[in-house]
């Protein structure tokens, strides 16, 4: 069964022709990045604007790419939510108007579920399972007991990991999106600076980033004074250390408790390469089976959206045409 999927929650527009959930027959993404750079973020009426000016493209693209029509297709799905309203509405409406032109079914997706089932497109899954989700808006260990089943068994209380990438990043003058540089310069760096680790109460699956944000610009900060010279790839090794500490030690400890057959990693900052080799080292003797996606699947795409509408297009939960962009969606309410 052939699923054409559509992304636009934040600055890529994707679309993608997705096979019975698990295989990709073409995955177009169109990066706006460039556009955004000279803001130091994400701008959401830009951020629109391409989407308006690239949607039909790039959904042109997607179904040549994969030598289809609308009639081979069993349903179009879409990013609902969460993402920027404006950003949104551009999928949402392009789906609905080929869902009503053609008479195909419309399925609504989570993003994060999207995030997750990147990892279908890898291996199947099997439940249960917990997925680290780590990106640009989220940082949540998600327990599943089955197909399409979200319980979020810990979260951010402040910012999401690859915020306080892009925050630190900024602070050290590297161009946006800075998660990839600082990833980039941890290779290089010691572990010279002993930055904390936030574990919060002993029985939290919760994270919290944003005392390590402020420690890393208070130590800038007091070295500059100080007129003191420090290594950017040490502060950056340092900065990194301690958000894996505590990333791959609150999932060990998830695992372990819900007694689980796979870890998912999930999320544009999967693609760190010091996160992807932690969770190697530590899971990978172990038993429990360790999936991460390439980094092509890691950011934003709409072939992961494909895999996430796979589970809903078995179950019959289907949208109807009110179907609207929802900047709020609940990933559990799914
Ligand atoms: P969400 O998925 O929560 O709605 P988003 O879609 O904006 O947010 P993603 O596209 O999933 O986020 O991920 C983008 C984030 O991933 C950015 O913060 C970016 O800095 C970070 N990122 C990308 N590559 C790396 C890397 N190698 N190391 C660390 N962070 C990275
Ligand atoms: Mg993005
Ligand atoms: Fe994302």
């Amino acid at each position: 069964k052939l699923i054409l999927a559509i992304e636009t929650s934040c600055d890529e527009t994707s679309a993608a022709v997705i096979e019975n959930g698990t295989t990709i027959v073409s995955n177009i993404v169109s990066s706006q990045i460039e556009s955004h750079k000279r803001f130091g973020g994400v701008v959401p009426e830009v951020a629109s604007r391409h989407h308006v000016e690239q949607i039909t493209v790039i959904i042109e693209q997607a179904m040549e790419e994969a030598k289809v029509t609308f009639a081979d297709l069993s349903a179009v799905a879409v990013t609902e939510g969460p993402g920027l309203v404006g950003a949104l509405l551009i999928g949402v409406n392009a789906a609905k108007a080929i869902a009503f032109a053609h008479d195909i079914p419309l399925i609504g997706v989570h993003h994060i579920a999207g995030h997750i089932y990147a990892n279908q497109l890898v291996s199947p899954l099997s439940f249960p399972l917990i997925a680290l989700v780590v990106s640009g808006g989220h940082t949540e260990l998600v327990y599943m007991k089955e197909d399409g089943d979200f319980k979020i068994i810990g979260e951010t209380r402040d910012d999401a990991v690859g915020e306080a990438y892009d925050k630190v990043a900024r602070t050290l003058g590297l161009p946006y999106p800075g998660g990839p540089h600082i990833d980039r310069l941890a290779q290089e760096g010691q572990e010279s600076i002993k930055f904390p680790r936030s574990w919060l109460e002993a029985d939290s699956y919760d994270f919290s980033f944003s005392g390590l944000k402020s420690a890393v610009i208070n130590k800038l900060h007091n070295l500059k004074q100080r007129d003191e010279e420090v290594k950017i790839e040490d502060v950056a090794t340092s900065f990194q250390a301690s958000v894996i500490d505590v990333l791959v030690g609150k999932t060990k400890r998830a695992v372990e408790q819900y007694e689980v057959k796979q870890l998912l990693l999930a999320g544009g900052v999967a693609a760190n390469k010091g996160l992807r080799k932690a969770l190697e080292e530590e899971f990978g003797p172990s038993s429990v089976d360790l999936l991460i996606p390439p980094l092509s699947l890691c950011t934003d795409n709409a072939a992961m959206i494909g895999a996430a509408a796979s589970v809903k297009l078995r179950n019959n939960k289907f949208a109807a045409f009110d179907l609207n962009g929802n900047p709020g969606l609940d990933l559990e309410q799914q």
